[in-house]
């Protein structure tokens, strides 16, 4: 099948084959059509399907065919739940509207407003926004919803997960009532099917699997080590093998921090992507890291959910996940749409119970190798007591700094993840 034989037009048609696609997905196939019929959809789809396309092309289709109003009011509407996500949908508006006369734009939270304000007055098509800045901008009356026609729920699962309701349903009451809908969900859950029940009007189902699934596409295998050797094999397995665009995974802010420094030190460019960050530092890092400015990105679970980054070859498990669906999550980022990948995870003797989690999940062993100079030497009881004994040590170094004393531990001040992080300091 062919993007031209779903309909979409030669502008559209040409902006895919810039972007180097030449087949449409399986939501793509389903979706397109349906949309171009201006039907409202319950999408059951997750990051890696293209379902970002899968909405994208028709709307723009419907969107430049129509009668361009003067004033340009919002005339779709696509919400996601995090600010990542929401830029990432933008970045795809844009590409996919590159030769056609469409405005977008992207609003979210967490930066100055006021630039917002002032896009959104010049007039704009498609509004990609997160729910509680729509609301502020809508309050103050910077933006209107009422012309819109076709709206987009993205991820509706995580905005729920993310306590979104009471906004979406203040957002759906500012809308016109005959308008498109289309909700795109990774997880059907009870509040998901009453949420989709009480707007979309006969919707029609359309159903796509992630095209990698862990034990087909994503070659997976664990390095054992010491605690203390993790971060010299990790640069060894870059620098070695002249990789390129990896995503390291870590299980504290912290640790993403102190890795990240390491790594530099090392001569690896590297950026740091968690909670803490502020959203110019996490979009400067993202960015870095596409343009393969930044060699390594290293991030935490959360900070990485949503994020977009398209055919990415390595992943690495710095620490595993105490989830095992964490480790499924993290390791769906390799091999997107098509592309294989390697996901490699660095495991000390402290994680073995991790590694039995996981393997029950999958229900197959994971490949196991030991680098020469990187044998794993210490034992459950000896990691257990050095983490005590760093733990004792913290105390201690934080009751110093409160009593006025000079710390031993300048950072410690900071240190919000007080266990975490004195666990993984030696
Ligand atoms: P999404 O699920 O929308 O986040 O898309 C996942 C990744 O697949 C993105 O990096 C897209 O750029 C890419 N992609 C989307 N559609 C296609 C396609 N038809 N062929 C190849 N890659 C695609």
């Amino acid at each position: 099948m062919s993007f031209k034989s779903l309909g979409l037009s030669d502008a559209l048609l040409k902006a895919i084959s810039k972007k180097g696609y030449t087949t449409p997905s399986p939501i793509q196939q389903k979706a397109i059509p349906v949309v171009l019929e201006r039907k409202d959809v319950l999408a059951s789809a997750q990051t890696g399907t293209g379902k970002t396309a899968g909405f994208t092309l028709p709307m723009l289709q419907i969107l430049s065919n129509g009668h361009q109003q003067r004033n340009r009011p919002i005339r779709a509407l696509i919400l996601t739940p995090t600010r990542e996500l929401a830029a990432q949908v933008l970045e795809d508006v844009k590409t996919y509207s590159e030769f056609v006369d469409i405005r977008s734009m992207v609003i979210f939270g967490g930066v100055n407003a006021n630039p917002q304000i002032r896009t959104l007055r010049q007039g704009v098509d498609i509004l990609v926004a997160t729910p509680g800045r729509l609301l502020d901008l809508h309050s103050q009356k910077a933006l209107s919803l009422s012309s819109v026609e076709i709206l987009v729920l993205d991820e509706a699962d995580r905005m729920l997960d993310m306590g979104f309701l009471r906004d979406i349903k203040k957002i759906l009451a500012l809308m016109p009532k005959r308008r498109q809908n289309l909700l795109f969900s990774a997880t059907f859950s009870k509040e998901i099917k009453q949420l989709a029940g009480s707007f979309l009007h006969h919707p029609v189902m359309v159903e796509a699997t992630p095209e990698n699934t862990t034990a087909e596409k994503v070659s997976q295998k664990v390095y054992r080590t010491n605690k203390s050797r993790k971060t010299d094999l990790v640069v060894k397995l870059i620098s070695e093998g002249d990789w390129e665009q990896v995503l390291i995974f870590t299980r504290t802010k912290h640790g993403a921090n102190r890795l990240s420094q390491k790594l530099e030190k090392a001569r690896i460019t590297s950026a740091a992507i968690h909670g803490n960050k502020s959203q110019g530092a996490r979009t400067k890092a993202l960015a870095g890291f596409k343009s393969g400015k930044v060699r390594v990105l290293v991030a935490t679970d959360i900070a990485a959910r949503g994020l977009d980054i398209p055919l990415l070859p390595h992943v690495i498990n710095y620490e595993l996940p105490n989830i095992p669906e964490d480790y499924v999550h993290r390791i769906g980022r390799t091999g997107r749409a098509g592309a294989s990948g390697e996901a490699i995870s660095i495991v000390s003797v402290d994680e073995n119970e991790y590694v039995r989690g996981i393997e029950k999940l999958l229900g197959q062993k994971l490949e196991t190798e030991v680098l020469e100079g990187f044998e794993p030497t210490e034992s459950l009881q000896e990691v257990l007591d050095k983490k005590a004994a760093n733990k004792a040590q913290n105390q201690r170094g934080r009751q110093n700094s409160r009593n006025g004393s000079k710390s031993t531990r300048p950072n410690n001040s900071n240190n919000r993840g007080k266990s975490q992080n004195s666990r993984r300091r030696k």
